[in-house]
């Protein structure tokens, strides 16, 4: 699949700001989701623009249906959806299962499971065959913690991204014959605010030590992964795990 239209959500920072700028440099054109951060993803588009490619920008809770409608809507204007990168995801407070509650467990469900599990459903009605569609490439941004567990850390969170990893072999089997690809990459810790925003602001500093390569990775180091994903050079990879983690 060459460059086409891709969504990436949560593509105001972090990883999925630096998706939809290597995007746009790779040709593809770009429509990301934010949540609060305006001018973060007005800054985004402008690079993205900058690079020759349309852009734009939808505020979108991918919690909420109506918001991932709108936001796959608002990507269409753009030309016929062929990439998704579920990029969208929040950890919360350091805490452990037995002092967690329920309505931190389902605001991080939300986001992290439901909101991948609706784009998911909105890309293949889009991409698939089975509906019409000339086919595409979704690429989920898991996490490390599916497998290391982050115990004492967020198990809470770690378990959510298990559910995408699942989510992504499952849904590559589904549509292998569909003429959509489906895959996850799995960061390990890399320098961007999620840290801060979680209430562990020296989490990379006190981490980064302890990974094999002796550092934290950078939001590009995971963005150039998933665009091999995205784009035709990985053509026979789907329902792949690739673990951008230094080792850990
Ligand atoms: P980040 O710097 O905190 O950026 C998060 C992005 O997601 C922002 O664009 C934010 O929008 C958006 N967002 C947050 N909640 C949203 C929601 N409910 N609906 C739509 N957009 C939402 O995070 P990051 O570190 O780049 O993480 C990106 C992904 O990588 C996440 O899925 C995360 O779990 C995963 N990951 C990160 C690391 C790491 O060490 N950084 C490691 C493993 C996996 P606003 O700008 O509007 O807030």
């Amino acid at each position: 699949m060459p460059p086409g239209v891709l969504l990436v959500t949560g593509g105001s920072r972090g990883i999925g700001a630096a998706t939809a700028r290597a995007a746009a440099a790779a040709g593809w054109s770009v429509a990301l989701t934010y949540r609060d951060d305006e001018a973060a993803a007005a800054a985004v588009v402008a690079d993205v623009e900058a690079a020759g490619r349309p852009g734009l920008a939808v505020r979108a809770d991918v919690a909420v249906e109506d918001d991932v409608l709108a936001a796959f809507a608002a990507a269409e204007t753009l030309g016929p959806l062929t990439g998704l990168v579920a990029n969208a995801g929040v950890v919360a407070p350091r805490a452990r299962v037995d002092e967690l509650t329920a309505e931190r467990v389902q605001r991080l469900l939300a986001v992290n499971v439901l909101g991948a599990v609706l784009c998911c459903r909105e890309a293949v009605r889009r991409m698939s065959t089975r509906h019409g569609g000339s086919g595409g490439s979704v690429v989920l941004v898991s996490s490390a913690a599916s497998r290391l567990g982050s115990p004492g850390e967020y198990v809470d969170y770690a378990a959510s991204k298990g559910a995408v990893d699942t989510l992504g072999v499952g849904l590559a089997r589904e549509v292998a014959g569909e003429g959509v690809r489906v895959n996850v990459v799995r960061p390990g810790i890399v320098e961007t605010d999620i840290h801060a925003s979680g209430g562990q602001p020296d989490r990379v500093a006190r981490i980064a030590p302890t990974v094999p390569m002796g550092r934290a990775g950078l939001p590009g180091e995971v963005a150039a992964a998933v665009l091999w994903l995205l784009g035709e050079e990985s053509g026979y990879c789907t329902g792949s795990l690739l673990d951008v983690s230094g080792g850990r």
